[in-house]
């Protein structure tokens, strides 16, 4: 066995390789070659990158995919940390390097498991996520309970995390004596459910149970879990009862969750529960605006690029943050001026799911034309083998590129039941499997459709 250094940087060797083998050179050379293996401390082993705009990239592409090679490598590693170079901690830290079992309770573990970007200063407020905004603050400033719980909830990449985690960065901030736990409610069913197996409940419970701040993310994890709900109804009412603060997040409000038991579901909802509403244009406009302030001088966003992003990306935050990087990332590789129609040309398969509001008329009426048939007819109850296809295929696709359901396709042509609709979207997607040409027509067509 050679000394941990130099096992250290052979396990990165091979990561690097196995990673340019699988992305190939050109991601590899962009992104991972920049960085260096920092330390490893208990399962987490740091990574530094140059500079923040590269640790932000790697963090959103492919953090996951380096974990899952590094774990590949060598099991005991738990989790990847990038740090800007000079950021990390260095073997002689004194913080101790948390042991195996208990990496999300001492208190100097909470810091790994907090990403250093979710703070409040770099989160932006407008109407739909203010009530959540204020609460957040309330709860980490106040000096005794306010509100308890503290509930957030609100759909995919609307900032409930980047929230939690803010959390917990101004209490140590605030409140730097007070034992903080955050984790997901996964982690808590995998801590509950290896402290079962290792016959220690105890510690467990006793872990949880002796914090000031409980801090759960997405508890929508555990619906219909019963033995880590049970567990964790009891933490939280312990935690209640001797008024030390909890914070929950999840994709619903209490009352929406299913799969929890009644008796839970109602003191979830007994403190202050604020969702978080999905995002306006002008709170788009603002996240891009204080992203794009953060890049490197030389990366101009313009203003009219940015007012495409928001009026184009409408689903969620991490969604909008991915467009902007991509943009950035290849106007840095190619060398060229970041403009409104680069940016088309970067997101096209983004922009083609949310710009084109495909309707089941263009469809009808590309389909007729295609097919040479008359609309009039393609609508009919006519059944020549021409129309019939023609007809089928308008189904198939309405199906197949609208959100638009059964029922509601039959209606729009020309009140045919939902059944006759899916029968001609299977009888279409079986054809299609037998004839090459058929294929072709609805590719030809699809590509007519979207424009
Ligand atoms: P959730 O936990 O609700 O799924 P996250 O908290 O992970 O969502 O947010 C997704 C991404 O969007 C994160 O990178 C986060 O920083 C960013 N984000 C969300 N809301 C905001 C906001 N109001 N201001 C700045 N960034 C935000
Ligand atoms: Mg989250």
């Amino acid at each position: 066995m050679g000394s941990p250094s130099q096992n250290l940087s052979d396990l990165w060797e091979r990561a690097q390789s196995s990673f340019e083998s699988t992305e190939g050179y050109g991601p590899y050379k962009n992104w991972i070659a920049p960085l260096k293996p920092g330390n490893k401390l208990g399962g987490v082993l740091f990574l530094e990158a140059p500079t923040r705009f590269i640790l932000d990239w790697v963090a959103n592409h492919y953090q996951e995919k380096l974990l899952a090679i590094f774990q590949g490598l060598d099991p005991k590693i738990e989790a990847i940390k990038l740090v800007v170079t000079g950021d990390a901690p260095s073997q002689t830290s004194p913080t101790p390097a948390p042991t195996e079992a208990n990496t999300d309770a001492t208190e100097d573990a909470l810091t790994l498991h907090l990403d250093p970007r979710f703070t409040f200063e770099n989160f932006v407020v407008g109407k739909s996520n203010e009530l959540a905004f204020a609460a957040a603050q309330k709860v980490s400033e106040a000096k005794e309970v306010a509100f308890n719980p503290l509930f957030l909830h609100g759909g995919v990449g609307l900032g409930k995390t980047h929230l939690m985690h803010a959390i917990a960065w101004n209490i140590k901030k605030v409140h730097p004596d007070r034992v903080v736990i955050y984790l997901s409610a996964e982690k808590f069913m995998y801590q509950f459910i290896s402290a079962i197996r290792q016959k220690d409940t105890f510690s467990f419970k006793d872990r949880f149970r002796s914090v000031d701040v409980l801090m759960i993310d997405d508890v929508q994890f555990i619906a219909g879990k019963e033995s880590t709900q049970e567990e964790f109804f009891h933490t939280f009412n312990a935690l209640i009862d001797q008024k030390k603060q909890i914070i929950l997040s999840a994709d619903k409000s209490p009352s929406d969750l299913s799969g929890f038991e009644e008796r839970i579901r109602s003191r979830l909802g007994w403190g202050l529960v604020a969702d978080i509403h999905p995002t306006t244009f002008e709170l788009r406009l603002g996240i891009l605006q204080a992203k794009a302030e953060k890049l490197p001088p030389e990366t101009f966003v313009p203003k009219d690029v940015i007012e495409f992003l928001a009026g184009h990306i409408n689903t969620n935050v991490r969604e909008l943050e991915g467009a902007l990087n991509r943009v950035v990332a290849h106007a840095s590789l190619v060398g060229r001026n970041i403009t409104v129609s680069m940016a088309q040309e970067v997101l096209r398969d983004l922009l083609r799911v949310y710009d084109k509001q495909i309707t089941i008329e263009d469809i009808q009426k590309k389909a007729a034309h295609h097919f040479n048939v008359k609309l009039s007819d393609l609508l009919s109850s006519k059944r020549s083998s021409e129309i019939a296809l023609a007809r089928q295929v308008a189904m198939y696709l309405s199906k197949t590129m609208t959100s638009n359901s059964l029922p509601e396709i039959g209606r729009r042509f020309n009140g045919k039941n939902h059944t006759t609709v899916l029968h001609a979207v299977k009888k279409i997607e079986s054809r299609a499997k037998e004839s090459s040409s058929l294929q072709e027509d609805i590719a030809v067509l699809k590509r007519n459709i979207q424009g």
